[in-house]
């Protein structure tokens, strides 16, 4: 008997099919959990639609105070939930920990944000408002990386805005979303958040189901296309949080020691699964030996195990597949570079695979061009920090990038010519409720978080009025 529900219109419920999740540091089988039907996916997106006029008519503030009980429910479990999402996804119980907390910020947060109304004018011949409408059933499609933040990034504006909402986590890590779902049973009304499972095979249905308004999805840029296309028939509003290629340029002024840690955690946090992770530094020829050796260092003395043993600092890739995919990556690196840490799995069971750093590598090979997702990082050697720019430019990918100097002005000037979404000095990889968040190029469409993530989980509505 599992421990775990979906939750459809309201009740938690067995799916029709179970499947079983394993522990990425052992390869044991975890949990076995629900896995819903293809009628379950359509009962949960009628719940949806059901569920929604009543639940969009609500007053903001009864909404956002479910929200808000919401994220007191998860805080009084959260060790828990830290627990539990380690043993799925592999990342360090720190990690585990900081991200609950994250969840449970960025629910507290996007929750007070408002919908108001605008007068764009109110002259002798028309009075002209603009409003901001609900659109009626999300899907949110979740991948393997948070699989518990990026619940947070989408359900709180969705439902805020007065959405209804059918989740869909990804197949290797469902368990802490299914959990987060009995939470969820207990606060907001029948059908307003529904949750179900598969194994890759229901988001097609989801994203092309003639009664979803819209889909905001993160994960790869492949899928995204899919997604995109899927949506087209309907025309489907779309947000997509996709892949990246994220650079960082590290210009002669820097002191290596000093910038090399933040370097190190922005590259192999989550062992390198994070969409914005750095995925490529270029450094400048001065400094290039001296950081090449301060980045090996610091990968030799990670601490590679189990996420949830003490002083675990880098836990197993997330799944087989993904593990298969890194170690071509290392096979490139050691066909078209010099590996100088790391390059090996773990001689133990688990997808552990030891943090890598690759030098007189270029671009031009997949470790540089594509998007390792993984603990394998290639340094690239520039003397002229234009043709650096250039080269992190050339990527189809444009999410986020850093650029690391002493000089703030030229740092400045670099960055306002840095083609993606985020573009960081002299630190990589933060962000926050607060600050819109979103890709350039094929790293995605629209944005997250924010007053203008909200907005994209609304229809403008405009009442014109003659005097
Ligand atoms: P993925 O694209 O394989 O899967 C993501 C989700 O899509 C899963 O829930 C999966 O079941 C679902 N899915 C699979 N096929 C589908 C289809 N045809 N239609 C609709 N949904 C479908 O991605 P992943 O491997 O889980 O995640 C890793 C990728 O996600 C990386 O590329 C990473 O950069 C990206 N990512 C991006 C962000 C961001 O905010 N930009 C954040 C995290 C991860």
């Amino acid at each position: 008997m599992s421990d775990y529900r979906l939750l459809i219109g309201g009740e938690l419920v067995d799916g029709d099919m179970t499947m079983e999740v394993f522990n990425p540091a052992t390869e044991d089988v975890l949990a076995v959990c629900p896995r819903a039907s293809e009628a379950q996916l359509d009962a949960a997106v009628a719940a949806a639609k059901t569920a929604f006029p009543a639940w969009s008519r609500r007053p903001i503030a009864e909404r956002r105070a479910m929200l808000g009980q919401l994220a007191d429910a998860l805080s009084a479990r959260a060790d828990e939930f830290a627990r539990l999402l380690t043993q799925e996804q592999g990342k360090p119980l720190g990690e585990s920990t900081a991200e609950i907390a994250y969840t449970e910020a960025f629910i507290r947060h996007l929750s007070t944000l408002n919908l108001s109304t605008r007068v764009l004018e109110d002259g002798d011949s028309r009075r002209v408002e603009l409003r901001r409408r609900p659109l009626g059933v999300v899907g949110a499609i979740i991948p393997w990386n948070f699989p518990v933040l990026i619940v947070a990034f989408k359900l709180p504006l969705a439902l805020l805005a007065g959405n209804t909402i059918v989740v869909k986590p990804a197949p290797t890590t469902p368990l802490t979303t299914l959990k987060l779902g009995e939470l969820m049973a207990k606060i907001f009304p029948a059908g307003v958040v529904n949750i179900v499972t598969d194994q890759n095979d229901l988001g097609a249905r989801l994203t092309s189901h003639p009664d979803v308004a819209k889909i905001s999805f993160t994960g790869s840029t492949e899928t995204g296309r899919k997604v995109m296309a899927s949506a087209a028939a309907s025309i489907k509003r779309l947000t997509l949080e996709l892949g990246g290629n994220d650079a960082a340029i590290v210009l002669p002024d820097v002191d290596p020691a000093k910038a090399a840690p933040g370097i190190f955690g922005a590259a192999f946090m989550n062992a390198g699964q994070v969409c914005l992770a750095i995925k490529r530094v270029y450094v400048h020829d001065a400094i290039y030996d001296e950081m090449c050796a301060a980045l090996a260092k610091l990968a030799e003395q990670a601490i590679v195990d189990d996420g949830l043993a003490q002083g675990a600092q880098i836990g197993p890739l997330q799944n087989k597949a993904q593990y298969e995919k890194v170690k071509a990556f290392l096979e490139d690196a050691r066909a078209n570079g010099t590996i100088i840490a790391g390059g090996e799995v773990e001689a133990r069971s688990g997808y552990f695979i030891r943090p890598t750093i690759v030098r007189d590598i270029s671009d031009g090979t997949k470790l540089v061009d594509e998007e390792q997702f993984g603990p394998v990082l290639p340094i690239i050697r520039f003397s002229d920090v234009e043709d650096a720019l250039a080269r992190a430019n050339a990527s189809p990918w444009g999410l986020g990038g850093s650029i690391w100097s002493a000089d703030r002005e030229r740092a400045y000037d670099l960055a306002g010519r840095m083609e993606s979404g985020t573009v960081w000095i002299n630190k990589h990889l933060d962000f926050g409720p607060n600050i819109p968040f979103g890709g350039a190029k094929q790293s995605g469409l629209g944005v997250e978080f924010a007053e203008e993530g909200l907005a994209e989980f609304t229809q403008i509505h405009v009442i014109n009025e003659a005097k």
